[in-house]
This record gives structure tokens, sequence and C-alpha cells, in this order.
């Protein structure tokens, strides 16, 4: 009887992860690969730069060898999964050298949260950014790139990793280069230090490279102790969960799912909140128009406060 339920119990322990936290732990890995990529096509010193819509809409060839790294790699361990890229690129064979097989154990070690045990390949999309921050990268501002991979189930943003390969690139030699973070909806976010901008300081994170009349008017509106202009959705969002920023604002078409899903799934699994400027919620299901045509709206803690102050005017002005 004692040797039955021991059986019982072992075989049920090691019963296989849930599909999404094999995903999430597969995706980790994944984007390291990919920061390996980002860092070596920079030293390597051929960026290989392509205007797709314009000069302020780059492509380089990290952008490039990262998407069908990734994209292959998720493709063929979760053949059923959808996963919708960035980049337009012909369906070329991908290299093997390309292929990353592994997965951090660490994360396939963690229960996956109730409500997604269920959850099979094919209600999954994966929305891919290879290279957040193109721009700013080919200008040398590495810390604002970032890779973001993020999973959606049922139209939400449930799961992401964002990979920031050069952070800490200015510490000195000695420093690690690049991290990985990653969260889960009703689980957290890990890999870095949650942290909250000190109460009653209003600090705004918003584009450096896409700027128009329109986000400078929101932002002024909001009448902020400080602004910050970076590169990248998932940089900005790194900003609100490390305590640099308080609300990331962007009164602009431009941004696009692949920019958000990520940053929303680590962001709402600690408790912010991200919406177009309108206050709208952002759906990622696989029919879903990309662009982001209303903006970003994101904060970690008090979303009532900037919300309440973006001018009807400019709510008006975008069209989701
Ligand atoms: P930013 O805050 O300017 O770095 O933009 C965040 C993300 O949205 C990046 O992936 C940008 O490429 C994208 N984005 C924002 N505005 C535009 C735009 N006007 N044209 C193309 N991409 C944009
Ligand atoms: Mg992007
Ligand atoms: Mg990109």
């Amino acid at each position: 009887m004692f040797k039955f339920a021991f059986c019982f119990f072992s075989a049920f322990s090691m019963a296989s992860p849930a599909l999404l936290m094999r995903v999430v732990a597969s995706a980790y890995s994944v984007a390291e690969k990919a920061a390996t990529i980002v860092r070596n096509v920079m030293s390597a010193g051929d960026l290989g730069i392509v205007e797709k819509a314009g000069p302020n809409d780059l492509q380089t060839k990290a952008d490039r060898l990262v998407q069908m790294s990734i994209c292959a790699s998720l493709a063929r361990k979760f053949p059923k999964v959808t996963i919708i890229g960035e980049e337009e690129l012909p369906t070329d064979d991908v290299t093997e050298d390309l292929i990353e097989n592994g997965h951090c154990e660490e994360i396939l070690k963690k229960p996956c949260p109730a409500q997604y045990t269920g959850i099979k390949e094919e209600e999954l999309v994966i929305w891919v950014d290879p290279l957040d921050g193109t721009k700013e990268y080919t200008e040398g501002l590495l810390d604002h790139v970032t890779v973001l991979i993020g999973i959606a189930y049922g139209g939400k943003a449930i799961a992401g990793v964002i990979n920031q390969p050069y952070y800490n690139y200015e510490a000195g030699a000695n420093a690690v280069l690049g991290r990985t973070i990653w969260g889960v909806l009703g689980m957290g976010a890990f890999g870095f230090q949650l942290t909250e901008v000190p109460a009653g300081k209003h600090i705004v994170v918003t584009t450096r490279s896409h700027s128009s009349a329109l986000v400078n008017e929101c932002i002024a509106a909001l009448n902020p102790d400080h602004v910050i202009r970076v590169g990248g959705a998932g940089n900005k969002i790194i900003q609100l969960i490390e305590g640099k920023a308080s609300a990331y604002v962007f009164a602009s078409p431009g941004c696009k799912k692949w920019d958000t899903c990520a940053p929303e799934a680590i962001l709402h699994a600690v408790g912010g909140k991200i919406t177009d400027i309108r206050g709208n919620s952002f759906q990622y299901n696989k029919e879903v128009k990309h662009m982001n045509s209303a903006g970003v709206l994101a904060t970690l803690r008090n979303y009532d406060y900037y919300a309440s102050r973006i001018p009807n005017i400019v709510k008006e002005s975008l069209v989701p």
C-alpha cells in the first residue's frame, strides 16, 4: 500500500510541465541566443541597414537573423503555435547554426498558474520583436535595445521574455553583459529588482526617435517633473519596473503588437497597467491589426493619475 502511494506520488510529480511553462522556458533560451546574435552582428561591424517605411523605420542584419532564429527555433518545438514576427523575410530555409534547442530548467521547475495548465499549442500566439530599438542600435545607444517574445492566449498577453543584450555595457569589462527578464500573469516577473519611483514624483518616459507635436503636447499636459527620452518599447517598460520612470506616454501610432505583448505581460504580472492613450486594452489574437494606432499609456502604479490627465483633444486625434 505504501509502495503504491509512493509510486503514484512520484509519477504525479514527474508529470511533464504545462505547455505554457515549456514555451516560456524555451523562449528564455531562444532570447539568450538572440542576444548573442545581436552582439555578434554589432562586433562584426556590418549592420546591413535597410530602410523599411523610411529613415526612422530601419532593419539591420541583426533584426533579420534574430527573427529567423527565434521563429524557427520556437516553431520546431511548438509547430502548432502561431508565431508573428515583425520582419517580412523570404521563407528561405534557416541555417542550423541559428537554431536554439535549449530551455531554462529553473522556469520548468515552477508550477504553471492553474488557469493556464490546460492550454493547447494551437491556442497560443507568440509575438516576436527580434530587435526593439533598431534606430538606437544603429546609433550605438546599445542599452536601449531589447529582444521581445510575448505569449498571448485568448487575445491576452499572459507571458513574456525581454532580453537586454547590452545591459551593463557601460559598467566595465568585469560586469556581466546582458540579462533576461521574464514573467507570467498570476506568477510574477523575474530577472530584475522591482522598484517604484518615489511617491509624488512624476517622471514620464517617451520616444526618442519618433516624436511629434502631439506626442509633446500630451506630455506637456501631464506637467511631469522630468521627461526621459529613450528608444524601444521594451526598454521603456524596464524603466517603469525599475523605478526610473512613472509613466510611458506615447500619443502616436507607430508602436505595434510585437512591441507591447512581452512588455505588457511582464508589467501586468507585477501589477502595472498598459493601454492605448484612450484607455483601451490591447488584443493579441492572431487576427488583430498589428499597429497600436491609438498610442501607448503604461504605468507600474497610479495609472488613473495619468489617464485622467490625458487631454480629450489628444484622445480624439488617435483612432484605435
Ligand atoms: P520608440 O519609443 O520610438 O523607440 O518606439 C517604440 C517601438 O515602436 C519601436 O519598435 C519603434 O520602431 C516603433 N515605432 C514607434 N513609432 C514609430 C514610427 N513612427 N515608425 C515606425 N516605428 C515606430
Ligand atoms: Mg520594436
Ligand atoms: Mg524591431
